[in-house]
């Protein structure tokens, strides 16, 4: 009885040990979940323990060791935690030992990847932790203010003396928040398996090595926060007001015909009502004129006329050797690569992109003659051949995005920076 009883308790510690140590990357409600914002039940990804196992795509010794003597990974069968796999480790202690262990990276999980809205606060709050958890890995800077008084940060992880940089931008459009939350997560993700996690072989921190990576995480936080909470979300009276004329025009222009508690769920501007993919410096004539400001599609009253845009567009130039700018956006699971680019820059371009596509099952977009005012568009325009700008739509439902297809995107995309730091080797 003793020893039968021993054994249960043994197998409920380590299937709760999978479990949260499953939790400590993806923080889903699961058994012990997260703390707090655990999804309702008929919300928690679908995942049972043999999916978990397949799709795993962590360095998690306990989960494989638990689940499969074989530990199926996307990167490339090669993650290997070198500085803390056990050598034939006996299981049963394995799993008690790794309770401890994984309980204890549990609460250092800072990223809530089960958030349904990650807002602006909660991105502030997380720079502020991983800066606090990861000393001299990584900083932020900020790149610009909005009309709402939100600044736009920028995450820089790598070697400051590198000469060359990659630059991932997200949030462009408030209802796409869900990039926000990836790329955050993403972060994460490298900073926890920095002198642990290896892709190719590699060691991540030796990929930051050769890198300067810089993390634009919330480019447009006025957007994100007025698809989050409504115009109520500003602060700013005079722009609470504007953007409530903004949906009476779009209604009476029939932009819209959403409700407007729908109309701003859907909106992708910024608090000015100017679409920011819609303003930059490229192709910008082309752009369709609207008659108004409006929560998508106003390309603004000049090209680059909003701090969003221009701030981007200064971080970028300001760089010595941005190898690629990616953008991520949502919907539809595309990259947008071709913009008619010619010669070797377009050879490089593809190459890229074909990298993307194979690595999330995302499919190659044509050519489309009609794409302006886009960051990408500004890049090929005025980017002198040397930067590859793609741009990723995560995700498959209507924006904003369900949580629930949030395991899936993060999978198909945690690990695009090694990957392209491989690439560009
Ligand atoms: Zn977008």
């Amino acid at each position: 009885m003793g020893s039968f009883f021993r054994k249960a308790v043994l197998t409920v510690l380590s299937v709760i040990a999978f479990f949260s140590a499953g939790c400590t990357v993806y923080g889903y409600g699961g058994v012990l979940g997260n703390t707090g914002n655990i999804l309702e039940d008929e919300e928690v990804p679908k995942e049972t323990e043999a999916t978990a196992a397949e799709t795993e795509p962590f360095n998690n010794d306990t989960a494989q060791q638990t689940t499969s003597p074989v530990p199926v990974s996307p990167w490339s069968g090669s993650v290997t935690d070198i500085t803390e796999k056990p050598k034939a480790p006996e299981k049963q202690q394995t799993s008690e030992n790794k309770l401890s262990e994984s309980g204890k990276k549990k609460s250092e999980k800072i990223v809530d990847n089960t958030d349904s809205k990650y807002s602006y606060d909660d991105m502030r709050e997380d720079i502020d932790k991983l800066i606090a958890a990861y000393p001299g890995l990584l900083r932020a800077e900020v790149l610009g203010t909005t009309a709402d008084k939100r600044k736009i940060y920028d995450i820089i992880i790598g070697n400051d003396k590198a000469d060359r940089q990659i630059v991932i931008q997200a949030g462009c459009h408030g209802r796409e928040y869900m990039t926000c939350l990836l790329v955050m997560d993403m972060a994460e993700y490298y900073l926890q398996g920095y002198n642990k996690r290896s892709y190719k072989g590699k060691l991540i921190s030796d990929y930051f090595e050769d890198f300067q990576v810089h993390i634009v995480p919330m480019l447009n936080p006025d957007g994100v926060t007025i698809s989050q909470l409504g115009a109520k979300g500003l602060k700013n009276p005079q722009l609470r007001k504007n953007v409530a004329v903004m949906y009476k025009n779009a209604v009476t222009y029939g932009y819209t015909s959403y409700s407007e508690a729908r109309y701003y769920e859907r909106w992708k501007a910024n608090a000015h009502g100017v679409d920011i993919n819609r303003n930059f410096n490229g192709k910008w004539e082309m752009a369709e004129k609207l008659k108004c400001a409006s929560g998508w599609g106003y390309k603004g009253t000049s090209p680059e006329s909003e701090a969003e845009s221009r701030a981007i567009v200064k971080l970028i130039g300001s760089l010595s050797d941005p190898v690629t700018v990616i953008s991520y956006h949502a919907t539809g699971s595309v990259v947008w690569w071709d913009y008619a680019q010619q010669g070797n820059f377009r050879s490089r371009c593809y190459a890229e992109a074909k990298l993307i596509s194979d690595m999330t099952g995302y499919k190659l977009n044509p050519y489309d003659k009609t794409s302006c005012a886009g960051l990408c568009d500004r890049m090929i325009a005025r980017g002198g051949g040397k930067t590859v700008p793609i741009l990723i739509e995560i995700g498959e439902g209507e924006c904003p995005l369900d949580i629930s297809e949030y395991p899936e995107i993060f999978r198909k995309n945690y690990r695009l920076l090694p990957a392209l730091m491989d690439m560009y080797g």
